[in-house]
């Protein structure tokens, strides 16, 4: 018991410096961003490589954004929400990234009393990882569907289907595990970070795949009011 509890706050320690480390990383990386693009107005020749070097330095900064999302204890605060104005608004955040791909988001939020008690923000953050995922899962354009659904189980479900490039079943294991990303410009976070999410909320997160024809994400949240209505933790 003891030994654990030793164990756990080590972690803690080692994830505050990663976070410190990860907030210094970031002015010298503005500073060289801004001396990049600063170059390129200044040279009239290679510009290709001034590019790649501004691609790579955003994907830096993509990568430390994330993971001090991961490493910086986040001040939660929950208080009971209705899931279908924070669902529209991730898909107003969105709609810009779909139209560009030729993504057509339908929604079906047809669902009586859909109450979380959640801290809005991450939630939020859950459902752009996941319709971000999806989205780039369909390079060609396609429809998400989401769906919100609840039944007598006292628990709340939403539903992220895409008809994407789908996942290879001995691929399926890894999701959520850091830095696995199969994207050239991926961090490979995006699910670490909902898996995380979810589980402080006490819901679970399910993927379904057919190689080819596209991916079902299934969050299950437990309904405000049902239950024993434990309280979140982490
Ligand atoms: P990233 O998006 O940066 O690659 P994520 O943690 O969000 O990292 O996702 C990890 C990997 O899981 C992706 O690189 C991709 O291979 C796979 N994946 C996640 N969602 C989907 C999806 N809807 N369709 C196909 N593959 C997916
Ligand atoms: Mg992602």
């Amino acid at each position: 018991e003891e030994e654990a509890i030793i164990r756990s706050e080590k972690l803690s320690v080692a994830g505050q410096m990663a976070a410190g480390i990860a907030h210094e990383i970031r002015n010298p990386l503005t500073s060289l961003k801004g001396f990049t693009q600063f170059l390129k107005t200044k040279v009239s020749d290679h510009h290709d490589y001034l590019d790649i070097m501004l691609t790579e330095l955003d994907r830096i900064n993509t990568i430390v954004q994330e993971f001090m999302a991961l490493a910086k204890p986040q001040i939660k605060q929950f208080s009971h929400y209705n899931l279908i104005p924070i669902m529209e608004n991730v898909i107003t955040l969105l709609e810009t990234q779909a139209i560009m791909n030729d993504v057509e988001m339908k929604k079906d939020f047809v669902c009586e009393d859909p109450m979380v008690y959640c801290d809005e923000n991450q939630l939020k953050q859950v459902f752009i990882n996941l319709m971000k995922n999806a989205i780039e899962a369909m390079p060609g354009g396609g429809d998400l569907s989401i769906v919100l659904s609840t039944d007598q189980s006292g628990m709340l479900s939403i539903r992220i289907k895409d008809q994407g490039m789908g996942i290879p079943k001995e691929q399926l294991e890894q999701l959520g595990s850091p830095f696995y990303s199969t994207k050239s410009s991926g961090t490979g976070l995006g699910l670490m970070i909902c898996q995380r999410i979810i589980e402080a909320h006490h819901g679970t997160i399910r993927f379904e795949s057919t190689k080819g024809s596209g991916t079902t994400v299934t969050v299950e949240l437990p309904r405000a009011g049902y239950g024993t209505g434990s309280s979140p933790t982490a």
